[in-house]
């Protein structure tokens, strides 16, 4: 890599604080010219050229190939050089891992999955966590500094601020690993650790709809329901860094027992499997549906999809389940409104693929129960990041950090 570069005039400090700045500023809103920057950082175009230049060559950034002006002439645009540093991410989902190789600015370059049985147990799950990810990391060529760091999201309860996993929620006797320092250990390579539905968050915030958004909740519904906060720009990780749990807020307090050991949470309603095993009983008691005909007669085949499908084909049952899954999801959502009132709600996970089947009835619990300001003022809606969006996330706390470093002496 080129090495760093002697610039003039200001001191040291103000000059660094001024790069990471302008560094900042290009990464987000690039291609920006240098009178942009200078008129949006609120600093001299003078300073904002004695970093730009450095800067290019350095490699950091680079000019952008787009005109600014109406007329097509060139004017010196500046962004990212994405390609400057890569990232790999990992999801360690229920019963796969899901590697992603990507540039500075989320494209993904490359990736892959190993899956593996749930019986593989902890010592299993790391020796194939570590050995995937070696290999991985031997691809794009370490020993050139290109890659910044790993990050990973992994089902379970992880403290993101020391990057230790208390709990896997598909692996029983795993007790508390410090992960983060395991495989910082094992790659001399920063590594964050966060769960999948806050790295999915985190995803949102940098490549998704939460892109623009300062106040928004990310709500992630899959094989269980979570998600993340966003306050002034930051995911809201709490005390303890578990914050975002959404799936286990009460909603009936005769409900099912939640793996929490709580009954009713809204997690035993509208998690992916409960929505399936829901179709089943009814198909099961004899409900006409097109959902058996979907499947052949072989409930064991009922899947999420086979549900939209038929809701599709108008199916009164699927509707139906549909229904009762939004309004549960809505009273949890009153709550979430009323509380934090966020701009935007995101919803992810493979219930974005029921979109309106979900939203109305939603919608209909909002502005039934919910207070009229905060209701008024939040937009709900789905996720278009699709499957990689806990991996890309999962490497944002790496990018974030890198942005901020010195960048020039
Ligand atoms: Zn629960």
């Amino acid at each position: 890599m080129p090495s760093k570069i002697s610039a003039v005039q200001l001191s040291p400090f103000s000059r660094q604080y001024n790069a990471s700045s302008i560094f900042a500023h290009i990464f987000h809103r690039g291609p920006v010219t240098q009178r942009e920057i200078s008129k949006t950082a609120g600093l001299s175009f003078a300073t904002v050229t004695s970093v730009v230049s450095p800067l290019e060559k350095l490699g950091i950034i680079q000019r952008s190939t787009a005109s600014s002006t109406n007329t097509g002439r060139p004017a010196g645009l500046y962004k990212c050089n994405p390609t400057y540093r890569h990232v790999l991410g990992i999801e360690a989902r229920k019963d796969e891992l899901f590697f992603i190789l990507s540039d500075l600015q989320g494209h993904v370059l490359s990736q892959n999955s190993i899956s593996y049985d749930k019986k593989i147990g902890k010592e299993g799950f790391l020796n194939l966590l570590l050995r995937e990810t070696k290999d991985k990391i031997a691809r794009v060529g370490a020993k050139e500094n290109k890659l910044l760091g790993i990050g990973i999201g992994v089902a379970g309860l992880v403290n993101p601020a020391n990057g230790s996993v208390a709990m896997l929620s598909h692996l029983s006797n795993w007790g508390s690993i410090p992960l983060r320092e395991i495989m910082e250990e094992k790659f001399k390579l920063k590594v964050s650790v966060h769960n999948l539905a806050a790295a999915a968050a985190l995803g949102e915030s940098w490549y998704g709809l939460g892109r623009d958004k300062a106040n928004f909740l990310f709500l992630s519904v899959t094989d269980g329901v979570g998600g993340g906060i966003f306050i002034n720009d930051q995911l809201y990780t709490g005390t303890s860094g578990t914050a975002g749990e959404f799936g286990h807020i009460s909603v009936d307090d005769h409900g099912p027992v939640c793996t929490c050991g709580n009954v009713g949470c809204l997690e035993t309603f509208t998690s992916v499997p409960a929505i399936v095993q829901s179709a089943r009983k009814s198909v099961s008691d004899g409900v006409s549906s097109a959902i058996k005909e979907i499947v052949g007669g072989d409930l064991d085949k009922i899947t999420f999809s086979t549900l939209v499908e038929a809701a599709k084909r108008e199916d009164k049952l699927a509707y139906k389940l549909f229904t009762d899954v939004g309004r549960y999801l809505g009273e949890g959502i009153v709550s979430l409104v009323n509380l934090l009132n966020p701009e935007m709600i995101v919803i992810g996970g493979d219930l974005a693929q029921a979109g309106s089947l979900i939203l109305d009835p939603v919608n209909d619990v909002l502005k039934r129960q919910a207070l009229e300001v905060p209701r008024k003022s939040v937009e709900i809606v789905f996720s278009g990041l699709g499957d990689s969006a806990s991996a890309l996330g999962s490497v944002v706390p790496l990018i974030e950090e890198f942005i901020t470093l010195p960048l020039l002496e």
